[in-house]
């Protein structure tokens, strides 16, 4: 048994099998070690080791015809020596067939001696730039153990926990999700997209573990629990079966949170509170739907890029938005424009950027770099807004001139369309994300112009603390308890109130129910996050009074430590419903 930590970034508990993704493109057959004291299947040890055996002959012809091939010398040497040289290395061979001999099929034997060697290369610098070729290695080796047998991952017929390096939306997207119960990554922090993603299917997800692909072979079983953070892989019994019972009280609330759905989010004291659902697609509107959300608060539309379509026509917006409003049947939809780059799909004309976060992303893109691009989205949310309670909101604004100009490019639009006779509504809303310092610190000035703020707090706490959201190393220094970040907040909500325009918060604070007091506290009534949270988040807002929001708000506001924040409020709303964070 081994167990690992990592960023606990949607709660539940799920026991399966691991499929490592990265080294695996294709799905290992499920095969268990032997347990302790348990002998081995002496003929299936042989059989598995002449496999095996068979399997480096053929590998060595085919990494000679791959170096052969190559027109860089360095790589084809790269290529004989670490590839070549480990077939021809008979301590390789014992390493694996030693792994045979505990019971391991000759794939997972395969996997785990290469994940001792990763590890060793990985201590010296010049082996580290080698370890390409040791992936290659070890996928050269399995994919001729499986010869024709092998499953492709759209083969999946039985649950699976994901193991991978990252997973990219698209990547995520071609998951056949009704199969993966779970996902573990080495990197990623609380709002990386693989974060979002788990969170919007409400699949338990752990991220960050650092070396989880090293440790999980394809097959082995693994216990992911979502809420502490913790991967063990291959428990004892003892910790199944503890487990086994944590799943069940787990389901249980599951059930008692879905007998909610048709009650009001609404405080003791009657303060009524609306929550709307983020998504990336309009598949996610049943979900939203069944979970009780009023509308979508945020649709990230570059979800509709993907590498095998990385420029989608005015048409295919037009299709996707119309699919949601038919799906929202009369409830609000707020759209998103384009915020590519950076930790979201980045369009492949873009270029090397060194600082991508800091670079032509987003709003910029859209503006500065392909206005032609933001022009064909454009005319897609407008002529979508005749068919229903369209919003459009833009992402990323750091200063008034950037909204005026969108502003402008938006009637620009509007007065073709005019031309073309074609419908949209006149005053559909245009508001903004407040996710920049820059627009928090001069909401005043943009709500002048801006019909609504929704506050995006995932790039918020990055931007102010400029600790990145994507990067593990630096988690801990990702402290949305932050007084800096408080202190932005305070300024969008009563910039809004004095100008008048509504606010809302779409960040994914606004579906952890240690945050919900404060938020509440500031004067937040829309709150926008994962479908899958909305019914935590109710049941925890019928179980508070606006008056102890308000207090809440006061005490985190004289705190001036994030460490101390964030106990104070684990503790507030532990005491209100420990439930949720024992
Ligand atoms: C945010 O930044 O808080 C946000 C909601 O947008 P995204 O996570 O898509 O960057
Ligand atoms: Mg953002």
């Amino acid at each position: 048994m081994r167990q690992l930590l990592g960023i606990p970034v949607v709660d539940g508990v799920v026991i399966a099998e691991a499929l490592v993704l990265d080294a695996e493109k294709y799905r290992l057959p499920a095969q268990r070690p032997t347990r302790p004291g348990d002998p081995a299947d002496p003929q299936r040890v042989a059989d598995e080791r002449a496999r095996y055996r068979e399997a480096v002959e053929k590998a060595k012809v085919e990494v000679e015809a791959r170096a052969e091939d190559l027109a860089s010398e360095a790589a084809a040497a790269a290529i004989l020596m670490v590839q070549r040289g480990l077939l021809d290395e008979e301590a390789f061979h014992q390493d694996v067939e030693e792994q045979i001999a505990a019971g391991f099929g000759a794939e997972q034997a395969v996997s785990k001696v290469v994940n001792t060697k990763r590890k060793q290369f990985r201590q010296q610098e010049f082996t580290l730039r080698l370890l390409p070729d040791l992936d290659d290695l070890e996928q050269t080796l399995i994919v001729q153990l499986l010869g024709e047998e092998r499953e492709t991952l759209k083969d999946l017929t039985a649950e699976v926990i994901v193991i991978a390096r990252d997973l990219t939306p698209s990547q995520t997207m071609s998951l056949p999700l009704e199969f993966v119960k779970g996902f573990a990554t080495d990197q990623g922090g609380k709002t990386s997209h693989t974060a979002i993603l788990a969170q919007s299917q409400g699949v338990p997800a752990v991220v960050g573990l650092g070396r989880v692909t090293d440790i999980v072979t394809g097959g082995e079983l693994v216990i992911l629990d979502g809420r502490s953070g913790k991967v063990i892989v291959d428990p004892d019994e003892r910790t199944l079966h503890r487990y086994r019972e944590r799943r069940k009280s787990i389901l249980q609330l599951q059930k008692e949170l879905e007998e909610l759905k048709a009650l009001p989010a609404q405080t003791l004291d009657g303060h009524r509170i609306r929550l709307f659902a983020n998504i990336g697609s309009p598949d996610e509107i049943a979900l939203a739907i069944r979970s009780g959300a009023e509308g979508i608060g945020l649709y990230r539309t570059e979800f509709l890029y993907s590498q095998e379509e990385p420029d989608p026509s005015e048409d295919v917006h037009f299709a996707a938005y119309s699919r949601a409003i038919e799906l929202l049947e009369g409830r609000p939809l707020v759209i998103r424009t384009l915020d590519l780059g950076a930790d979201k799909f980045t369009p492949a004309g873009l270029g090397f950027e060194a600082n991508p976060f800091l670079g032509c992303r987003s709003i910029r893109y859209c503006l500065m770099e392909r206005e032609d691009v933001f022009w064909r989205q454009l005319r897609a949310i407008l002529r979508a807004s005749a068919r229903g309670d369209v919003r459009l909101m833009l992402p990323m604004v750091s200063s008034l001139e950037e909204l005026v100009r969108a502003k402008e490019l938006i009637e620009d639009v509007k007065a073709e369309l005019r031309s073309e006779g074609q419908a949209f509504r006149e005053d559909i809303p245009v508001g903004i994300m407040i996710e920049v310092p820059s627009a928090a610190l001069v909401a005043d000035l943009l709500a002048s112009e801006a019909d609504f703020f929704s506050i995006g707090t995932n790039d918020l706490v990055q931007y102010v603390l400029a600790v990145d959201r994507v990067n593990q190393k630096v988690q801990e220094l990702y402290q949305p308890a932050h007084p800096a970040v408080f202190r932005l907040l305070l300024q969008t909500v009563e910039a809004a109130r004095r100008n008048k325009i509504p606010v809302s918060i779409c960040g994914e604070l606004s579906g952890e129910p240690e945050f919900t007091l404060p938020l509440l506290g500031l004067g937040l009534r829309d709150l926008s996050m994962a479908p899958s949270l909305i019914p935590k988040i109710k049941r925890f807002i019928r179980s508070i009074t606006a008056i102890e929001a308000g207090r809440v708000v006061d005490e985190v506001l004289k705190h001036s430590a994030a460490t101390q924040t964030a106990a104070y409020l684990v503790e507030k709303a532990r005491d209100l419903d420990p439930e949720f964070f024992d």
